[in-house]
């Protein structure tokens, strides 16, 4: 057995059956189901870890279901900022985009920065220099635009108020993928709109290295979703890590000690998905609920919205 794993979230909230229509949540588990199917299969096909978290990434991103990519909430000036980070576990190199308009996958650009350049975290402007240098795919406002997000920010445009995605009455949010590939090697992807009404080029966990996005061969890999602020404080992808590097700590211990423990403590909310070097699988959090999906070598894959 190849311990072949993936898991994906498509953000975390107050997302509860009574929030819910019967069709909508068939169709956030068609989503996931897609994105996972298709990223186990590259697995099984002897891809790299990096490769189907991409693709995961991709197909969430794709969809106007999700804040991320196609789904962006609308920043204080009724733009899409688009934050996003992919990971390798077995070197250690990243690729991080923040605050970046109109790039129709992010992370595509993450990976582009992660394979082609020197440095790892590129914003603004700059980032989509880099992006139209390696033919990453833009797209025009029309693409973003989607009613209920509309609707989300402007109840809220003259206000100082932003607010998490999924705390509104139809939940959506941040999507993100871990995998561990036949060559044992671990990566995570992350990629979000961030929060709706945000403004000053807010920035969140999402792209941070360490935060939302970590992984390293020698203990996990990690993508976070979530109250960002909350997460950038508490590190909490890294944390997880160092638990399990110098305390020994079972992947499952490490994340019960962070997001069921620590973050609850100080007030995170939010959730995240994980996977270590066997191929083990935890998804907490701490919320009500969480999009998520998984699936790995010989056991039977799942994707679920609610508590169990
Ligand atoms: N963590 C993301 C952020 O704060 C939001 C989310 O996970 O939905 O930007």
């Amino acid at each position: 057995m190849q311990n072949l794993a993936i898991a994906i979230h498509g953000g975390a909230g107050t997302i509860t059956p009574a929030s819910m229509t019967p069709e909508l949540e068939k169709a956030y588990k068609r989503a996931l189901s897609h994105a996972i199917s298709e990223s186990f299969s590259v697995l099984e096909k002897g891809g790299t870890a990096l490769d189907a978290v991409e693709l995961a990434v991709v197909l969430l991103e794709d969809s106007p279901l999700f804040n991320a990519g196609r789904g962006s909430v609308f920043t204080k000036e009724g733009k899409h900022e688009m934050d996003a980070a992919i990971m390798c576990g077995k070197t250690l190199e990243a690729g991080a985009v923040a605050g970046i308009r109109s790039i129709r996958n992010p992370v595509r650009l993450t990976r582009a920065i992660l394979e082609h350049s020197d440095h790892v975290f590129l914003s603004g402007y700059g980032a989509e220099e880099f992006a139209r240098k390696y033919n990453i795919a833009f797209e025009s406002e029309e693409y973003f635009y989607d009613q209920h997000r509309y609707k989300q920010w402007r109840d809220v445009r003259d206000t100082d108020i932003f607010i998490l995605d999924h705390t509104e009455e139809r939940k959506f949010g941040t999507v993100g993928a871990v995998a561990r590939d036949s060559n044992g090697d671990l990566a995570a992807a992350t990629s979000t709109g961030g929060m709706t009404n945000k403004n000053y080029n807010r920035i969140g966990d999402s792209p941070l290295i360490g935060s939302g996005t970590y992984a390293n061969n020698k203990t996990c890999a990690i993508s976070c979703t979530g109250h960002g602020e909350y997460f950038i404080r508490a590190v909490v992808a890294y944390d997880i890590s160092c638990l399990m590097e110098y305390k020994g700590y079972t992947l499952q211990e490490a994340c019960d000690e962070v997001v069921m423990n620590k973050l609850v403590k100080f007030g995170g909310e939010g959730g995240l998905i994980a996977v270590d070097g066997k191929g083990e699988l935890a998804l907490p959090f701490n919320s009500e609920g969480m999009y998520r999906g998984y699936r790995s070598s010989g056991k039977v894959g799942r994707v679920a919205i609610y508590k169990d």
